[in-house]
């Protein structure tokens, strides 16, 4: 089953400004054009209803190959074939249901057609557990000599290839068996637990604000109202907030605690070194990129202290403080962006990546109804992109406002969106879907050429600090705040596998630690609180096993990739060797392993020369934010 790229970081990683603009538009009176048609995937839900129906049946389709793989090369053919083709119409299937369930969560027949396939996804799956131990043991051997007599074969060799390179971490078939039965019935448990607890039973503190507006303080309200621009408003959100939280630690703690043991339980299994190296194995990525990660922002850390000094600067504060981190450094400068002006800005930014690039995303945007654009009662919140449905194109749920950030979301969410159709349209089924750790570099990559596209576009000083303000702002949540995570990940997975429990006071220590290190608090660039500790228990993506290290790593790779090829356009030389390896790379689905497809695009993760530009486009931004404040004399 091929993944859904969420959004949920980046929703919890950009500060929401209170109020909606003018121009916020609902979707029910918005005109189709800016809806999906999920009728292009099924006629209705009746013929959703007979297809699942029919998959359903053929699943014993698949489980007849079982025992049988390595009777002959065009049984093993049939086998493969049988499952991509298999695995493509329930993605397909899949997609409708979450789609329309998306749409309208209170819809209890579309939550029934969710569960529903989710069922039938896991009995797909316990089907074909098999499949990967008997590949392995069919050997390579007789695999290549296989793909000699059935050249059909060749398209499968990525695939097949990452298999046998797991050898060592794969169980027999009745071991793998019982791995995917356990993964499927009780894997879950911690995360849902905690989803559960977090968003319908916490009882969130109700805080009323200097305006007297009475605001139930939960964490979709706390991203929005931590941003406040009156301090002493911002300082009670934050108390009630963590304080809440902090009542809480020890249950949070001891869901924390158990899905990491559910890690240690994989990396014991099968018989991995670490958690880090059985997460990373995934991907083939060696566990070097991330501590090397680590490491390149512990040593970077005075740029962010540059960073807070420059806020505290504008924001005219004599002590920065943690309540500070979200608040909005230049006011009343931002405006409102119809959809059709994000969609031509976006067009418009993207202009680097060619011709070709821009015209697919048009025909997306205007006419094949890529992205279902405004908000609606029930609707999702958030925003995703999804490359599932093959054969069709790939589809984009935003919930857009008009402000900027909207107008960034869409250019962020249409890079994954080109990334899935360069990818489906190049790769067969079983190589076109992409591994997170590239995923995020589309993205950023256009979030970047938008930023640079709106600089290059304006030359008005309070709206350049805006924007300069706002790229910052997203270097410290992505890049800095990421990577105290993921140190933080990876010291509670050591403690774990060193017979070390955790606890929700054993979690605040370390993580106020970090916090205290990473902004600085003993040099006095911004004063933390000791509530603040709990604040680990707040992070959903702790339950997803070694994840948000790759938004900080994508970060770093797609400001590199951008300067190239923003480089060669401004050069005037008819070079565009840059654009063309990045595009290659779209083009690549995981048909390559990630690290050598960035390293293949210019962009070498297992090396510090890219952090290292990072670092420099960070600083340049600094010293422009600079000479504009010392031109207006602050
Ligand atoms: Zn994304």
């Amino acid at each position: 089953m091929r993944r859904f790229i969420l959004e949920v970081a980046m929703m919890a990683m950009f500060s929401v400004t209170a109020g909606a603009p003018a121009l916020a538009q609902e979707r029910g009176s918005a005109p189709d054009k800016y809806k999906w048609d999920l009728t292009q995937l099924y006629k209705d839900q009746a013929s959703w209803e007979a297809a699942k129906d029919a998959f359903a049946k053929r699943i014993p389709e698949i489980a007849s190959y079982k025992g049988r793989l390595g009777e002959s090369a065009a049984l093993f053919y049939s086998a493969l074939d049988t499952f991509a083709e298999m695995d493509k119409e329930l993605s397909k299937l899949y997609s409708y249901a979450s789609f329309s369930y998306d749409l309208n969560t209170r819809d209890s027949a579309a939550q029934q057609r969710a569960q529903a396939i989710g069922q039938v996804a896991g009995d797909f799956g316990t089907a074909v557990s098999y499949m990967t131990p008997e590949i392995l043991a069919v050997g390579e051997e007789k695999i290549s000599a296989f793909v000699k007599a059935e050249p059909k074969l060749k398209p499968f060799m990525p695939f097949l290839g990452n298999i046998l390179r797991m050898k060592a971490h794969t169980l027999s078939p009745a071991e793998e068996r019982i791995a995917a039965l356990a993964q499927s019935k009780m894997g879950g448990a911690p995360g849902s637990i905690y989803n559960v607890f977090t968003n319908a039973e916490m009882p969130y503190p109700e805080v009323t604000l200097s305006t007297g507006e009475k605001i139930r303080m939960d964490a979709q309200a706390y991203t929005k109202y931590r941003a406040l621009g009156d301090r002493a408003d911002r300082d009670l959100v934050f108390k009630e907030f963590w304080d809440k939280y902090g009542e809480f630690k020890r249950t949070l703690g001891t869901t924390l605690y158990n899905a990491v043991k559910a890690h240690t339980f994989t990396k014991e299994a099968r018989h991995y070194d670490s958690c880090l190296q059985a997460a990373l194995d995934r991907d083939n990525i060696p566990t070097t990129v991330y501590t090397q990660l680590i490491a390149d922002v512990n040593a970077n850390l005075p740029t962010l202290h540059r960073y807070l000094k420059l806020r505290q600067r504008m924001m005219g504060v004599d002590q920065l403080r943690y309540e500070d981190l979200y608040a909005d450094i230049v006011k009343g400068v931002d405006r409102d962006y119809t959809a059709d002006e994000a969609m031509k800005l976006v067009l418009a930014a993207v202009a680097p990546l060619g011709k070709e690039y821009q015209e697919t995303l048009a025909n997306g945007f205007y006419n094949e109804r890529w992205v279902d654009f405004f908000p609606a009662q029930g609707k999702r919140s958030g925003a995703y992109s999804s490359g599932s449905v093959y054969d069709l194109h790939p589809y984009e749920l935003l919930n857009y406002m008009g402000r900027y950030e909207d107008v960034s979301t869409l250019a962020h969410e249409s890079g994954h969106s080109m990334h899935s159709y360069l990818s489906n349209t190049h790769q067969p089924y079983v190589s076109a879907d992409y591994s997170i750790f590239v995923a995020e570099v589309a993205s950023t990559c256009n979030e970047n050429l938008l930023l640079h596209y709106m600089l290059d576009n304006t030359k008005d000083d309070a709206t350049r600090l805006s924007l300069l303000g706002n790229y910052l702002d997203g270097l410290r949540q992505t890049l800095f705040r990421q990577t105290l995570f993921a140190e933080f990940e990876l010291k509670i997975h050591e403690m774990v596998e060193h017979g070390q429990p955790l606890t929700g006071d054993s979690l605040n220590a370390l993580y106020l630690g970090l916090l205290r290190k990473y902004y600085g608090e003993k040099e006095g660039f911004c004063k933390i609180d000791d509530r603040y500790g709990v604040e680990w228990a707040y992070i959903p993506h702790f339950y997803r096993n070694f994840y948000v290290f790759e938004y900080a790593t994508s970060i770093v790779a797609s400001t590199s990739i951008a300067n190239a090829i923003r480089q060669e356009e401004s050069a005037k030389k008819p070079s565009v060797k840059a654009r063309d390896a990045y595009l290659k790379m779209l083009s690549s689905g995981s048909s390559e392993y990630p690290v050598q497809l960035l390293k293949d695009a210019g962009v070498d993760m297992t090396t510090s020369v890219p952090f290292g530009a990072a670092m420099r486009e960070m600083n340049s931004v600094m010293d422009e934010m600079d000479a504009i404040l010392a031109r207006q004399k602050k």
